[in-house]
């Protein structure tokens, strides 16, 4: 069998090509605990007070009045605890596409897989958590069943396994054990944030490095584990043709990006309509870099222009001194980052 991930588009519909994307942290609930979240234990066990404010309808007419075709890539928190999460997507997938990061934990799963057109679902990312799922003894072999029910239905699903430090002993083992059972996508994600006090993947050693390269089938991680993730003054199109939103409906340029382009539900949306260079000097979602950064410089004076804005833009967000010293003393004590597009 090959193991390769790559996005099948072969079975997605005719009309399946979208113009924009958006990544949709739509709630913060989650029930698992894993110990490299980049949430935070208080995030993940109180959900976001606007989680259910608006109908599925409601939040389809919100892509819809843009005039555009969207894909629509949810994570959390878990997606699948949001209220009526199947049926949002029965009700998103009329028009849009969508892509889920999920820890595939609930049974609603199925429904999903029976009720959901396969045709506008471009991929579903399954993490496999081990840790998590070894709390509860048949938890690993219902994963596997789920996924393999996605896999016999045709969904684009790959199974994740980050390479927090700690796991990477263990990582060929259990990566083995999945393919054994017949799970086909089974993807190395490099994890990027502290362990030990060190700082990953700059911390990775090379024997690490070659373990890792071996098992992800996808080519941005072998980037994310070599290079620098710095596009600072390269001309982006998120802002343009990608977003980040928040429960509420808020869009921002991108994870890294405080740039503010209104409020999808209230209808405030106002995309950028050329390129901008990038405004930040670490790529903190680097998958959104790389596919959306240019190998061409902005000119000098757009660069500034976007800084400022950049600098501008942050007590818009909330963020006080206060705040930035929690986050950098959280991070330097054990969080990640494992979002993925
Ligand atoms: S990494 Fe994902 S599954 Fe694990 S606690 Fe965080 S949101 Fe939940
Ligand atoms: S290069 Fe990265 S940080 Fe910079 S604007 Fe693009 S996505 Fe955001």
């Amino acid at each position: 069998m090959e193991f390769t991930r790559h996005i099948d588009t072969s079975g997605l519909a005719e009309n399946a090509g979208t113009d924009l994307m958006v990544f949709w942290n739509l709630n913060h609930f989650c029930d698992y605990r894993c110990e490299y979240c980049f949430c935070g234990k208080e995030k993940l066990s109180a959900e976001h007070p606007d989680v259910g404010k608006h109908s599925a309808e409601r939040i389809f007419e919100a892509f819809t009045r843009t005039g555009k075709t969207w894909q629509i890539h949810m994570s959390g928190g878990e997606p699948f605890l949001y209220p009526g999460f199947v049926e949002l997507c029965q009700k998103l997938t009329e028009k849009h596409c969508i892509s889920i990061n999920t820890n595939f934990s609930t049974s609603n799963v199925f429904n999903f897989a029976d009720t959901v057109k396969r045709e506008k679902v471009f991929f579903i990312n399954a993490g496999l958590h081990i840790a998590e799922r070894e709390k509860n003894k048949s938890a690993l072999d219902e994963f596997i069943r789920r996924v393999l029910y996605f896999q016999d239905k045709g969904f684009n699903i790959d199974v994740g396994y980050l390479t927090y430090p700690p796991l990477l002993e263990r990582m060929a083992k259990d990566i083995g054990h999945l393919r054994d059972k017949g799970v086909k996508l089974l993807n190395a994600k490099v994890f990027r944030g502290f362990y030990a006090g060190r700082r990953y993947p700059g911390a990775y050693t090379d024997t690490e490095r070659e373990i890792i390269k071996k098992y992800t089938l996808d080519v941005r991680e072998i980037d994310i584990i070599d290079k620098k993730m710095n596009f600072f003054g390269s001309l982006c199109g998120t802002g343009m043709k990608y977003f980040r939103m928040d429960p509420a409906g808020n869009l921002f340029r991108c994870s890294s990006s405080f740039k503010s382009y209104g409020n999808l539900f209230d209808g405030t949306y106002s995309p950028d309509t050329v390129y901008a260079p990038c405004p930040v000097l670490n790529c903190d979602c680097p998958y959104e870099g790389l596919r959306y950064a240019k190998n061409e410089k902005g000119s000098y004076g757009s660069v500034c222009r976007e800084a400022l804005a950049e600098l501008a833009a942050i007590p818009r967000r909330g963020i006080t001194i206060k705040k930035i010293l929690r986050h950098i003393r959280k991070r330097l004590t054990l969080n990640s980052e494992n979002s993925e597009l």
